[in-house]
């Protein structure tokens, strides 16, 4: 995804930088004054953030995880599993999964929407394999393999480069 963008340097007395996205266009007002290298810097900062969120808005309109991680909750954990939220992230650029097990709130990279179906299950499985067993003990990886298809995701995003997400 990348937006245009458009600046505008403010003739008046305006010291600092906005941006708002109108459309597909991030209009940028700046100070007349600031140097362009600078202002270049500040606007791929701004611009990179607002598409990371766009990105992160698009990603959950059109997947319903709730209804995802319901589904796999009923088949692999008897549906006995609470689950407070679920959603993409676009903030997470090594770790492929994140479970708080105490809130009880899974984020799921963005980067496995472009994934097979079936590898993103086995991250949401893995997820919520969490909210029982925190640590990936030997109980933990016991209730992961209840996914039939979980040795052969883990060897899928292995192959991709991705670490085992020690971090959660
Ligand atoms: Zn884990």
């Amino acid at each position: 995804m990348s937006l245009e963008v458009k600046i505008v340097r403010s003739q008046n007395r305006q010291k600092t930088i906005s941006a708002r996205l109108v459309g597909d266009v991030i209009q940028i007002t700046a100070p007349a004054g600031i140097p362009q290298d600078r202002l270049d810097e500040i606007v791929a900062k701004l611009k990179a953030r607002i598409e990371k969120k766009l990105q992160k808005k698009q990603l959950n309109a059109q997947v319903d995880l709730h209804d995802v991680a319901h589904k796999l909750n009923h088949k692999y954990f008897g549906g006995e599993l609470k689950i407070e939220s679920i959603e993409y992230s676009t903030n997470q650029n090594t770790v492929h999964g994140n479970c708080n097990y105490k809130n009880k709130t899974i984020r799921i990279s963005h980067r496995l929407a472009n994934m097979p179906e079936w590898v993103r299950d086995y991250v949401i499985v893995h997820e919520l394999a969490h909210i029982i067993e925190p640590n990936h003990g030997e109980s933990f990886w016991k209730i992961v393999s209840r996914y039939e298809l979980s040795e052969r995701a883990r060897g899928f995003l292995l192959a991709k480069g991705w670490e085992e997400d020690v971090g959660c």
